[in-house]
């Protein structure tokens, strides 16, 4: 008899966030950008925080970045988590712009490589069922 399966959290699409979900599921990572000044929103908002437009829109970003901050997670707080620590939960600045961050974890990369600066690129994780995660690699 084996362990049940144990599902991670499964995110709530919203009309705000929809795209990134349905962009990750593409192996695709779509963020918001402001159709009036350019601006990338993440996490998003309705309106462009820097020209305070209204016309914000998913678009594709590059999936590069380099790595921001992080922390090695020991504990799982959750049961998803409980045979996959350590992982690395991470902040990684996009580079489409400076201050384009998203919270997501490393993979693929001994725990002694990690850096602050580290060139990383997005790569996706199929997490449960109808959940696939963009999580970032060290670039190639
Ligand atoms: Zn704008």
């Amino acid at each position: 008899m084996g362990e049940p399966i144990v599902y991670p959290p499964m995110p709530k699409p919203t009309p705000l966030t929809r795209h990134f979900w349905e962009g990750a599921a593409d192996h695709r990572l779509v963020v918001l950008r402001c159709q009036a000044c350019g601006f990338w929103l993440h996490p998003p908002r309705p309106i462009c925080r820097r020209c305070r437009s209204w016309d914000v829109t998913p678009e594709e970003v590059s999936g590069r970045g380099e790595l921001y901050t992080y922390t090695v997670t020991e504990t799982p707080f959750h049961p998803y988590w409980a045979c996959r620590v350590p992982y690395v939960v991470a902040v990684v600045t996009l580079e489409e712009q400076p201050d384009l961050r998203v919270i997501t974890n490393v993979v693929d990369c001994p725990e002694e490589d990690l850096h602050v600066g580290l060139p990383l690129e997005v790569t996706y994780v199929e997490a449960a069922p109808g959940l696939t995660l963009p999580v970032f690699r060290p670039a190639a």
